[in-house]
């Protein structure tokens, strides 16, 4: 059996869904588990409610309104009669979130961040589920919080995996298709709902490949492949056919958005290939990554994280920046969930580069001040580039103001002021 993803942008609209079936179709699989995240960009809206909820409680309706539009438009395109039961699940979907967020008492935003936003994907997947019962492809339904176990570190929860193998082993049918939901899973003392993180849905997709021992997982994009370089950054970009598990984790970590950086290593520990197709020309042969040659072809690789921000400290006695501060500040780091991209340290100084994903800066900086001073800059880009030429370095930082550059065997970092 195999494990399918298909992520927000193939499932924007109408003609997304429909597309999905025929993808399906095209492929010919029979025996699949299909990952499906929320549709277009329904997770931001999603998002809105929360600020809504906590910031001007009377806009939390309008919000509401707008989501249960977007997705009317799209099932009404879908199926001929208003009558169809799939109308009802979802107003159904839509009353239970209402509900839950007016007998909420919780003030916790990432607990109830993760109360509201998986409606998305349990939205999304009710309706594809339903189209794709209606044209005659029989499939499953699978509430994926039955399956998929964490602790409670809500908004970017840890899987606990001998649960979630167990529930996987024990619940879903390896014949057959089964549509379930990417990122949405929960914890298994109160069965509250929790999330693996945004753009996690690939996660989803490597977990149930994983725990069902498929013979592959792909991820079906709106883009050929893995290129060499995000096609919104640069115009030229070339279709990597083949790229090592390694390579793959480097390039994820690193910022190469097109696969969530979790979703290789469970693959890669049982060896299970994971392809990125695009969902536009499915019968294309796009990327593989598993095991063989680090890059085919093998040329360079170039990552834009842009909206980073490179803080500096350094004591405010001259004294030198030994372990023991350096400890407290990735303490810290860790505390407010700032991702760390870069480090740099003298005798007096200690630079990070960080990512402030869940725009934790501003407690961060105060927390610092008082032991370190503190610079920093906001809305630096980092590049990270892979076995590059120096002459491609130096064409790429040709009139820009580099702040910081670290160069290892494979990788050249650069810090630059936007
Ligand atoms: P999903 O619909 O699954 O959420 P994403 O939007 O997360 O898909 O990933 C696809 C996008 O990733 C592409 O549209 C592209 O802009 C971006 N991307 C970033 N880096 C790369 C890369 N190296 N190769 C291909 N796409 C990339
Ligand atoms: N819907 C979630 C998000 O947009 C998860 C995903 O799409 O991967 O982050
Ligand atoms: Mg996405």
């Amino acid at each position: 059996m195999k494990v399918f993803k298909f992520g927000g942008a193939s499932v924007k609209d109408a003609e997304g869904v429909k597309n999905l079936s025929q993808v399906l179709t095209t492929t010919g699989e029979k025996d699949l588990v299909v990952v499906v995240s929320a549709m277009g960009k329904m997770t931001n809206a999603f998002e809105q409610v929360v600020t809504n909820y906590f910031d001007t409680k009377s806009e939390v309706p309008s919000a509401l309104n707008e989501i249960v539009y977007f997705h009317h438009t799209i099932l009404k395109e879908l199926f001929t009669s208003v009558k169809h039961p799939v109308f009802l699940k979802v107003n159904q979907l839509i009353t239970e979130l209402s509900q839950l967020l007016d007998k909420n008492k919780s003030k916790q935003h990432p607990f109830v961040y993760d109360q509201v936003v998986p409606y998305g994907e349990l939205i999304s997947t009710c309706i594809v589920s339903a189209y794709l019962q209606e044209i005659g492809i029989e499939n499953t339904f699978l509430d994926a919080r039955d399956c998929i176990i964490t602790d409670t570190k809500y908004r970017d929860a840890n899987v606990q995996w001998d649960e979630t193998q167990q529930r996987i082993s024990g619940v879903v049918k390896k014949k057959g298709i089964t549509v379930t939901q990417g990122f949405i899973a929960s914890e298994n003392t109160h069965n509250f709902t929790t999330t693996l993180g945004r753009e996690g849905s690939d996660y989803t997709a490597a977990i149930f490949g994983y725990c069902l021992n498929a013979d592959a997982v792909t991820i079906w994009k709106d883009v050929p492949g893995v290129l060499n370089a995000d096609p919104r950054y640069f115009n030229k970009t070339t279709l990597l056919h083949h790229i090592s598990y390694k390579e793959a984790i480097e390039l994820a970590f690193y910022g190469a958005s097109v696969i969530h950086p979790k979703t290789l290593q469970p693959l890669q520990r049982k060896e299970i290939p994971l392809y990125v197709k695009s969902f536009y020309n499915p019968t294309a042969a796009g990327t593989c990554v598993g095991k063989g040659v680090t890059l085919d072809p093998l040329i360079s690789c170039f990552i834009l994280k842009t909206n980073q921000v490179l803080i500096s400290l350094s004591s405010l006695d001259f004294s030198f920046m030994m372990e023991n501060h350096i400890g407290d500040v990735f303490r810290w780091l860790h505390e407010y969930k700032m991702k760390v991209e870069l480090i740099q340290n003298s005798a007096i100084s200690f630079t990070v580069c960080v990512d402030n994903k869940y725009d934790t800066l501003a407690p961060l900086l105060s927390k610092l001040r008082a032991t370190f001073k503190v610079k920093w800059n906001e809305g630096v880009t980092l590049y990270t580039i892979r076995h590059a030429s120096p002459s491609e370095i130096k064409k790429l930082e040709a009139n820009k103001m580099v702040l910081i550059r670290q160069e290892n065997r494979d990788t050249v970092q650069l810090v630059v002021k936007a």
